[in-house]
């Protein structure tokens, strides 16, 4: 799929792994200038300046966004340096510990709620700063099946994607009127390094076993993530605001 982001700035956050990393390629290969925000910022300068190598206009940005002045200097640094903001993927996010809620700790639910959901909401806050400032942008907020549906042993995780489709409603009403969309796509199972670590933490079996539920009989690639990501940041998608869009192979349709 191709849509053209030439003069075009985007931004994304978890850019140095998984999805992030397939979208902020797709962008730069779709003309865009990208700044590649990560809580690993080696690795962020380093897809970044792979995307520069191949041609490309690119910056990586160190970015924990669960603390607000890290993401406020985030969005200064991308417009600074590519004087515009077109396009922001915010989809930076971790894992819960698996646990019952009756067993889950308050650091472990602090700790997925401060980059799940307030990092969302601190991104989302300074890029409509700017955005409304610029008159113009498209926001994407990477929630998840777990948006959408409960998950035993995960509610920590479920309750912050939850949370990202009332933030993403909200803003996208708030600004519908002044040229901003708000959009949020909802993975399925996608193979990144974040099931890798699943798969190491013993969940194998209960991936493989969600793998067969999923109708098309398959995981999802990071490429078809990004894919939906683009589309929803591109034109067109103009007459779509305060949408989620599953790409799960089906999974929640059931
Ligand atoms: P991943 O672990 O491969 O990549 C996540 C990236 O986010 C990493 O580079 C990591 O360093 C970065 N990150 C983590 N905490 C951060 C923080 N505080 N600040 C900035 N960056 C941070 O994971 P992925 O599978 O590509 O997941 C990307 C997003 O997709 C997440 O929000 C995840 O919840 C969501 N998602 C993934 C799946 C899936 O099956 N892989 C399914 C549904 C939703």
């Amino acid at each position: 799929m191709s849509f053209s982001f030439e003069n075009r700035v985007a931004l994304v956050t978890g850019a140095a792994s998984g999805i992030g990393l397939a979208t902020a390629k797709a962008f730069a290969q779709a003309g865009a200038a990208v700044a590649l925000a990560d809580l690993d910022g080696d690795a962020a300068n380093a897809a970044a300046t792979a995307l520069v190598e191949a041609g490309h206009q690119a910056i990586g940005i160190r970015c924990d966004v669960a603390q607000i002045d890290e993401v406020e200097a985030m969005v200064k640094e991308a417009v600074a340096t590519f004087g515009r903001l077109d396009a922001a993927f915010n989809n930076a996010g971790i894992q819960n510990i698996l646990a019952e809620t009756a067993d889950a700790t308050v650091e472990d639910y602090d700790k997925v709620m401060s980059v799940n959901l307030r990092g969302v909401w601190s991104c989302m806050k300074f890029e409509l700063e700017h955005m409304r400032r610029q008159g113009s942008g498209t926001i994407v907020n990477c929630s998840s099946l777990g948006g959408l549906i409960g998950g035993a042993e995960r509610a920590n995780y479920h309750a912050a994607k939850h949370g990202v489709m009332g933030l993403t409603k909200s803003a996208a009403l708030e600004y519908a009127a002044r040229n901003i969309r708000v959009s949020a796509v909802c993975p399925g199972l996608i193979w990144t390094p974040m099931v890798d670590q699943m798969v190491a933490a013993g969940q194998g079996a209960a991936l493989e076993a969600m793998t067969k539920a999923v109708p098309m009989g398959r995981h999802g690639k990071s490429e078809e993530i990004a894919d939906a990501v683009l589309w929803l940041s591109s034109c067109a998608s103009s007459y779509v605001t305060g949408q989620s869009i599953s790409v799960d192979g089906g999974f929640v349709m059931r």
